[in-house]
């Protein structure tokens, strides 16, 4: 197909593809999807070879939130039955990150949940910082509070955090119809806050929420605008109680296209695939690793994802391997323009959500889940509610986390 050797050719000399051109990989047939996968996966072994970065989630204040997030579970008045819970001690969180670490993650993302944090929140997390730096050498933290206001991510970073993410999540044109509480470009003034104070940038979306193939282009092409170091994929996890749970609008090789879209838009940056990847790609997952280089091991913020050992297992058995703590993440051009990400960057959540914000949450199953459904496979674009477990282990419970 000349559209994917003109994308291929454009992701190994990173020129931006034409918004046409990555319209075109959307609108490819399910007939095509290998086709693409094989394409965009050129790109992703030039500039990150097989390694899978791993991140980890701890969840430093679960709900309650004030904003109105139509995806998120932790959103005002939010009927989901998720764990609800005031700011983790250090110890706490420091314990909850020593587990995704033990498991092979080389990044932890610490979110709160709220519109952002204030000036004592920030001291607060300092103090995570600190603990998390102090017990495990080398390990890359990002932070996801939510909005930043002057200041914060200067401190953020002399505090120790390597990385800042929030998401823009949808286009500007859609924005409003998802949140009403916050606008996107107070989303672009925090990312742009983080990328001034030196923190590694980390800024994606969310796709499955009624949007157009134009929004996805748009928001893909506005990350790739504020120049970030990772952009997280969330596929929306329709949790119950939430606005968005009737929107089961993505099948598995709708994913594939998005992520090589994402790719072929963002070729040398961490594509990470985040909350929903158990829900939405299911059994194709491994397959998605062509196109992504991250994923989140283990649980999400509210969510219960596959156990880590399935994600270590499913890595290994697609001929990947896991970014060690001493390989840098990023092509080195990157790094030495100062993204930071090369080795430690990087961000994860897009600020705080299930599928939501950025990046955490959602996601779903638990390999327990998917477990007896052998009688009468569903079909690939059914709802499938049967993956999406509220998260009840981990950070904000007596339960041992998931890693
Ligand atoms: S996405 Fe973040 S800001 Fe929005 S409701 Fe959820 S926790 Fe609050």
């Amino acid at each position: 197909m000349d559209l994917l050797n003109t994308l291929v050719d454009k992701g190994l000399r990173r020129e931006l593809p034409t918004r046409e051109e990555a319209l075109a990989v959307l609108a490819t047939s399910d007939d095509d999807v290998l086709d693409v996968v094989a394409a965009a996966g050129k790109v992703r072994r030039h500039w990150f070879g097989r390694r899978v970065k791993l991140n980890y989630l701890v969840n430093l204040k679960s709900g309650l939130c004030p904003e109105d997030c139509s995806y998120c579970s932790q959103r005002l008045g939010s009927s989901t039955g998720i764990l609800k819970y005031t700011w983790l001690k250090p110890e706490q969180a420091s314990q909850a990150a020593a587990a995704g670490l033990a498991g092979g993650a080389k990044r932890v993302c610490l979110v709160a949940s709220g519109r952002g944090p204030t000036d004592r929140d920030v001291d607060r997390v300092a103090g995570t910082i600190k603990a998390i730096k102090e017990q495990n050498e080398g390990v890359e933290v990002c932070a996801c509070l939510g909005l930043l206001s002057d200041g914060q991510a200067e401190r953020l970073r002399e505090a120790g955090a390597d990385a800042y993410n929030h998401n823009l999540n949808t286009s500007e044109s859609t924005y409003g119809d998802i949140t009403t509480t916050h606008t996107y470009a107070d989303r672009v003034d925090t990312v742009n806050k983080a990328h001034a104070a030196g923190l590694s940038a980390c800024s994606g979306l969310i796709a499955g929420m009624g949007e157009s193939d134009e929004d996805l282009v748009d928001v893909v092409f506005s990350l790739r605008a504020l120049d970030p170091d990772s952009v997280p994929v969330n596929f929306l996890i329709p949790v119950e109680g939430t606005p968005l749970a009737a929107e089961w609008n993505l099948t598995p090789q709708r994913c594939l296209r998005i992520l090589a879209m994402v790719r072929f838009v963002c070729p040398d940056i961490e594509v990470r695939i985040a909350g929903g990847r158990e829900v939405h790609l299911r059994s194709m997952q491994p397959v998605a690793l062509h196109l992504a280089n991250s994923i989140f091991l283990g649980d999400y913020l509210t969510t219960e994802g596959q156990a880590g050992k399935a994600d270590l297992e499913m890595i290994a058995d697609a001929g990947f391997e896991v970014e060690g703590a001493d390989q840098v993440t990023l092509p080195e051009h990157r790094v030495h323009a100062g993204g930071g990400c090369g080795s430690h960057a990087e961000a994860g959540c897009g600020s705080h959500e299930d599928a939501g914000c950025g990046s955490h949450e959602g996601g779903g199953v638990c390999g327990t889940a998917a477990a007896g459904a052998a009688a009468a496979a569903p079909a690939a674009n059914e709802p499938r509610t049967d993956l999406v477990a509220v998260r009840r282990r981990g950070a904000g419970t007596d339960l041992a986390p998931n890693a």
